[in-house]
């Protein structure tokens, strides 16, 4: 049997693990190599806590707000709007009471594996040492900005995540470095981050042609197939026979979806990071600041701040500014943070209007399968979905009920 998982993010590659491990012959292609893409410079968070429809009202009556911003957290380029129409309505049609009840049950099922699967991987792996043993503080300057992300905590706690509030000296115990603006705090414990998810990637990759896994690093372009999958075609003109075909692909997945008859409505929703190497202040804890719309994590190489949506499509230059505007917000909670030495990176988040992921056998073509869309959460679903995507194209029984991620829900 041979399959070919195509897209070596943390998503492809743990996939072609996964199958790897369960007697598939596979070939992991990328154009790029193991984690360059979105994976390379996410913020490293397995974020439980944070499986949230992005279509809930609490979010979406400040869109209008923030577009007027151009410091604001969402960002659309006005060039990029007729293009964003379409997905827009999706996003409306997810925003449905009845709709957004389902879309938070989805998001809880995964993110409640979540952690106990990233764990079970990385000691399979041997890469325990890789992940914090500190959980997440979600920060608040005083009781008005935490009731406005009360709808967050309350679902938290319909689905049982655990969570507890703090006040102002807990939280200088934690973190000692939080501006005293901060006085009140949630800390997640189960929110914890991944010390490098570019050398998490590798290190899998690693693992995976240790199996006897092959990586092949070419661009797919086409494919030749009737009922089911038989060919992928590389740019370099070699055509792979195949039994099986897996698309993770992260954003560029649309591409390669609608080229096989099943178009998805996925698009990109561009994130920023800055890498600070000598940041002269440590933490342990990683940060989240829901008013200011941005993220801090202790990281191997330093502290990197990011978060951020920009929508541009695929193939606009990046505008760093973006990222400049957290390092400034960041400073707000780290007033003693020194950004002298850093980098800066732009990535594609993959993003579906109904925030939950496709985890799904082809509703077309048979030995065809698909696993994108993770948004923002695809470090952290990562492990959860090589595993019931290694069940689904085994056939073994899934563990999880994939009939709400299949790809013809739209
Ligand atoms: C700023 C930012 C912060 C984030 N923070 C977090 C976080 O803290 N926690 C979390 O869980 N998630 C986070 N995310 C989201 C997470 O990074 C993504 O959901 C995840 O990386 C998606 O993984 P992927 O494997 O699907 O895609 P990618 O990592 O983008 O990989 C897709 C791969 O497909 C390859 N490819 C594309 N087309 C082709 C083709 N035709 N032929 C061959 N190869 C192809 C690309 O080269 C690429 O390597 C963040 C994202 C951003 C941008």
């Amino acid at each position: 049997m041979v399959t070919v998982v195509i897209g070596a993010g943390i998503i492809g590659t743990a996939i072609a693990h996964d199958l790897q491990k369960r007697g598939r012959q596979v070939v992991l292609i990328d154009r790029d190599g193991p984690g360059k893409g979105a994976s390379f410079g996410n913020m490293a968070s397995i974020a439980v806590t944070e499986f949230m429809p992005a279509s809930r009202p609490s979010v979406w009556r400040q869109i209008p707000g923030w577009m007027l911003d151009p410091e604001g957290p969402v960002r659309v380029r006005p060039s990029y709007m007729p293009r964003l129409v379409p997905w827009f309505l999706r996003f409306l049609a997810a925003s449905r009471p009845s709709k957004l009840c389902e879309l938070e049950a989805q998001g809880a099922a995964l993110c409640a594996r979540a952690l106990p699967d990233t764990l079970a991987l990385l000691r399979e792996t041997g890469l325990e040492r890789e992940i914090s043993d500190e959980g997440c503080l979600s920060l608040y300057t005083d009781e008005a900005e935490f009731k406005a992300d009360r709808d967050h905590i309350e679902i938290l706690e319909r689905f049982g995540f655990e969570h507890e509030v703090i006040g102002r000296q807990a939280i200088k115990a934690l973190e000692p470095e939080l501006s005293d603006k901060i006085g009140l705090a949630v800390l997640f414990p189960q929110n914890r981050s991944m010390k490098d998810p570019y050398k998490l990637v590798l290190a899998l990759a690693e693992r995976f042609t240790a199996l006897g896994g092959r990586i092949e690093k070419a661009e797919v372009t086409g494919f030749v197939r009737n009922d089911r999958i038989r060919e992928v075609v590389l740019k370099d003109g070699r055509r792979l026979p195949v039994d099986e075909v897996v698309i993770c692909a992260g954003a560029f997945s649309a591409k390669l979806a609608a080229q096989l008859g099943e178009p998805i409505p996925l698009e990109t929703e561009r994130g920023y990071h800055t890498q600070i190497m000598a940041p002269g202040i440590s933490m342990k804890h990683s940060i989240i600041w829901p008013a200011r719309a941005f993220m801090v994590t202790p990281t191997a190489g330093g502290i990197r701040v990011g978060g951020t949506v920009e929508m541009a499509g695929l193939d606009a230059a990046p505008d760093y500014r973006r990222a400049k505007v957290t390092v400034k917000r960041a400073k707000e909670a780290l007033p003693n943070l020194i950004c002298d030495d850093f980098t800066e990176w732009m990535g594609h988040r993959p993003a579906l209007p109904d925030t939950v992921p496709i985890l799904s056998a082809s509703a077309r073509t048979k030995g065809l399968f698909y696993a994108t869309g993770h948004g923002h959460l695809g470090l952290t679903y990562a492990a959860t979905t090589a595993r019931l995507m290694g069940e689904l194209v085994t056939g073994a029984q899934p563990s999880l009920d994939l009939a709400p991620y299949r790809i013809d829900r739209y």
